[in-house]
């Protein structure tokens, strides 16, 4: 069985990594073929509109999923009629779109921060009366990592915060004074069965993901995120893994975003769960029975961003397990690589994440 990819970063490489033992064959889609994907498994290259490629690609496929969310959803629409395309592309196309996404939330009576479109500066203004100050204005479409984002402390940041991402859909949201951020993701497989792993704690730095420990142990918090995740799938028929984050306030869960995809807050699922997400996602997309999301112990995960320590320091920090993507160019913001800790207990995993953290350089 033959698995298409469309976008091959360090997502895509995790999962062939996940899927050779399973006794799958991959084949990536990518603009350039040095890629971290290019790296573990056949390229093609080509651009993600060249529908006549696509088509190709696909042709040699038995399912197509990809690891980017920004894949354009008119080019995967022609391939999911020739060849299953998981997760579907009308999940995708919400996914791509922070208002969308905020709207499904709010449809399906899952929590979100206050929210509103901005299209132009009179726009603000209104809604700037409405939500309110502190908050963040988003660009509705290619923001991850922080990126798209300005912060509007008090009203009269609002005119260089517009100026900054004139131009483009926007949203507004109110900022969460949150007392930490969770995500939960889940597989789901054609015939609806679902497996959700444990709640992940998470801490990001400058918008980006830093650093994650799992299990986190909220009963309340996962029994929310649960209903919250299966409302989503079931709304979509969806077949792989669902990644969405959260903030916690007041002991209430608020959807920030979500993840059509694998995704960096469960990294930790390679050691540190019996089927890592990765594993779970290829056995959803190709009709396989779904493996045991327990954890085998108590996680986590440090991210490199910018900056690789060296193979030997991180391998000198007995029991951690090193992952390098592979990329060529260190650049600021850029995930390099990341490292996971497993322990018998949540207070040696503290102690074996402090010496992790020490792995960091600045990029
Ligand atoms: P995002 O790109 O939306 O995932 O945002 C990246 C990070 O910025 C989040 O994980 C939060 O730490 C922070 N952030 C984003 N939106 C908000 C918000 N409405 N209120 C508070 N913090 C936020």
């Amino acid at each position: 069985m033959r698995i298409g990819i469309i976008g091959a970063g360090q997502l895509g490489r995790m999962l062939v990594e996940a899927g050779y033992p399973l006794g799958l064959e991959f084949r990536f889609y990518d603009r350039v073929a040095d890629t971290p994907g290019g790296q573990v498994a056949p390229i093609v290259t080509g651009e993600f509109d060249d529908h006549a490629r696509l088509a190709q690609f696909a042709k040699g496929c038995d399912v197509v999923t990809f690891d980017w969310e920004n894949v354009p959803v008119e080019s995967l629409i022609p391939i999911a009629k020739r060849v299953p395309v998981y997760p579907r592309p009308d999940i995708l196309a919400i996914a791509q779109d922070r208002l969308l996404e905020k709207t499904l939330f709010r449809d399906l009576g899952i929590p979100t921060p206050a929210f509103a479109p901005v299209d132009l500066r009179y726009d603000l203004e209104c809604v700037l009366d409405r939500i309110g100050a502190p908050g963040i204005l988003k660009t509705r479409r290619m923001g991850y990592d922080g990126k798209g984002q300005a912060r509007i402390m008090k009203r009269k940041d609002a005119a260089a915060a517009f100026t900054s991402l004139d131009g483009q859909s926007l949203i507004y949201e109110g900022f969460v004074r949150f007392s930490r951020e969770v995500s939960m993701i889940a597989a789901r497989s054609s015939s609806g069965e679902i497996a959700y792993y444990p709640l992940s704690e998470n801490v990001h730095a400058s918008g980006i993901l830093d650093e994650t420990r799992a299990p986190a142990r909220y009963p309340s918090l996962e029994r929310q995120a649960r209903r919250h995740v299966r409302a989503i799938l079931e709304r979509f028929d969806y077949v792989g893994i669902l990644a969405v984050e959260f903030f916690v306030k007041d002991g209430i869960l608020l959807a920030n975003e979500m993840a059509p995809r694998v995704h960096n807050s469960g990294h930790w699922t390679i050691e540190g769960a019996v089927s890592s997400q990765f594993e779970n996602h290829l056995r959803a997309i190709t009709g396989l029975p779904l493996g045991s999301t327990e954890p085998r112990g108590h996680s986590a995960m440090v991210n490199f961003v910018g900056a690789m320590p060296t193979r030997a320091q991180a391998l000198a920090v007995k029991g951690l397990h090193f992952h390098d993507y592979g990329k060529r160019e260190a650049r600021p913001g850029r995930k390099l690589g990341h490292a996971t800790v497993v322990a018998g207990s949540a207070k040696d995993r503290d102690r074996s994440l402090a010496r992790a953290r020490k792995l960091k350089k600045k990029g």
